[in-house]
Formats: C-alpha cells, structure tokens, sequence
C-alpha cells in the first residue's frame, strides 16, 4: 500500500487490500472483509495462548526527551509515561499541551487535566506533546458554535473539502461542502424546514472525522468540526443517514480521480507543522 492519510480507514484499507468497495454507511462484513489491526491479532493470539492481555503499545512523541514507542501496563497514567519519555523537554516544561491518539483524529486534553488521573486504556495508541500555541491545535481550540459561525460567514464554495474527502472518493454520498452551505441555514437535521436541507446535512453521517476537508480548506474553516456539530444533533435526535432517493449506499462508485488526490502522510505531517516529530523508531518494553 502507498503511505497516504487516512490509509487506516477500514473503507479505504478495504478498498486497497481487496478492491471491493463497502457500501456508504455500512461495514466491511457486507463484502466478506473483516478488518483488524496488527496488535490485536497479536493480543488474540496471547489471549488464546492462555496470556491475559493487560498491555498496551503507547507512541509517545512530541516534546519530550525521549520519543518511543512503550509497551506498558493498561491503567498506566500519562504522568507516568512522560516520566518513561524522560520527561516534557525543559523549553516547554511550562507551556505544553497533551493531545492522545494522534493529531487527526485525537483530542486534546483540556488545560489543567490532572495527568496523573488520566490513564491508559485499551484503545489508547498515542500520547503527543506539543507547545501550547502550535498550529495544530488551533481547530481544537475553537469552539464547536464557532466553527459554525465561521462556516456561515467565510465558506466560498470552492468544493477543495469535498474534492478530497476520503469517503467521496470512495463513491460515498458525502460532500462537506454541501454541509458547510446548508449550515447556514439549518445546523439540527431534525430542524431542518426543507427536506432536501434534512437530506444534505444527514450526510455529516457518513463521516469520520478523519479531519482531511479542515486541512485542505484554504479558509481555514472545519468542515470536521462542523459534521461533528451535525452528527451530535442526530444522535440526539436519534436520526440516521437516508436520503430522498432511497439510496442504500451500496451503488457506490470510485471516484475516477481518486489515486490523483490521496495526501501523502508525509504532506499531512508537514501542513500540521509535525513533520519534526514524525520519527520514533525506537521500542521499549516498561
Ligand atoms: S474547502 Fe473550505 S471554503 Fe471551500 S467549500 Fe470547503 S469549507 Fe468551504
Ligand atoms: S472529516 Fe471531512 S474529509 Fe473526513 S470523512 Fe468527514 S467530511 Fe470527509
């Protein structure tokens, strides 16, 4: 496979491993695929050799002195594994930020968490330091009703968000564009007084959060965010994607242009001005 963002999208990765194509808004299971990643077949394996499994692979990266992959104990807290990373470097001791598991699809913790409190689980891959006012953290930053206002005053409809998106490419009905023009209108599907604004902003279901269309757009507006806002109104209002049509999402069509527009991880890196903190190559059993 070609190192590109999101290669780990298990629609993408499905459809670069086998060629088959999942249906919008379905699972891999609907064409024979099961995806799993590389630690947990290790931990079944253990697990059927009668081994519990009570260990996790953490990358620690970022400003601390010593970046690296630790294999610790789950319940480890992240005061902890800074301490194993020898510890935030002494030029940020004072202004650091703690994102987890990875730059576009992690959170960040809040200014002030108790580190000592916050533990390691099952599903935890990564812990990233960064200095307070990198770039990076800008979109997390802002506030969900902000990134609303922003989309409804500054979004020119160039379509760079759709044009990338990892999903759209995949043939799914998904076009943040749609949703940052429709936004301006209605932010709550169930509020929605037109059906076809009902429709085009149920497609914020369909997406992952990958957070490709806030790094392309050249407003520096979140599409990301923005579906999330949507996708947390639907939850709540229990409301799936549908469409007028009564598309299924299983005639889904390659985008022809796909392999054109795939982002190299590297270029990702770099946008995100994390290209210097991309190498950690070293494992240490704690
Ligand atoms: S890339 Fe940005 S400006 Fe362009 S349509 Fe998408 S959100 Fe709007
Ligand atoms: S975050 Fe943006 S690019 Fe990623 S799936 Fe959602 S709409 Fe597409």
């Amino acid at each position: 496979m070609d190192d590109f963002y999101p290669a780990g999208d298990e629609h993408v990765l499905v459809y670069e491993v086998t060629g088959r194509l999942v249906p919008a808004g379905g699972i891999p299971l609907a064409r024979g695929v099961v995806v799993n990643n590389v630690e947990t077949l290790m931990n079944v394996a253990l697990a059927q050799g009668g081994i519990a499994v009570t260990r996790k692979f953490v990358t620690v990266a970022g400003e601390v002195n010593r970046p690296a992959t630790y294999r610790v104990a789950i319940g480890t807290t992240v005061a902890h594994l800074l301490e194993l990373a020898g510890g935030v470097r002494e030029e940020h001791r004072s202004d650091f930020e703690v994102m987890l598991d990875g730059p576009m699809m992690g959170r960040v913790l809040d200014r002030g968490t108790d580190l000592g409190a916050v533990q390691v689980s099952a599903i935890t891959s990564g812990v990233i330091v960064l200095p307070t006012r990198h770039p990076s953290l800008t979109e997390r930053r802002q506030s969900m009703e902000h990134q609303v206002r922003m989309a409804r005053s500054a979004c020119i409809q160039c379509t760079m968000c759709t044009d990338a998106c990892p999903r759209y490419l995949l043939g799914h009905e998904l076009r943040p564009h749609i949703i940052m023009r429709t936004i301006g209108h209605a932010a709550d599907p169930a509020l929605a007084d037109r059906p076809r604004e009902r429709e085009e902003l149920l497609m914020a279901g369909l997406c992952t959060e990958c957070g490709v269309c806030s790094l392309v757009c050249p407003m520096g507006l979140a599409p990301r965010s923005v579906n999330a806002r949507v996708r947390r109104a639907m939850a709540a209002g229990g409301l799936r994607w549908n469409t007028l049509s009564g598309d299924d999402g299983t005639r889904v069509r390659l985008h022809p242009a796909r392999r054109g527009r795939l982002i190299p991880s590297g270029r990702v890196a770099a946008r995100l001005r994390l290209g210097q903190y991309l190498h950690v190559e070293e494992l240490v059993e704690a």
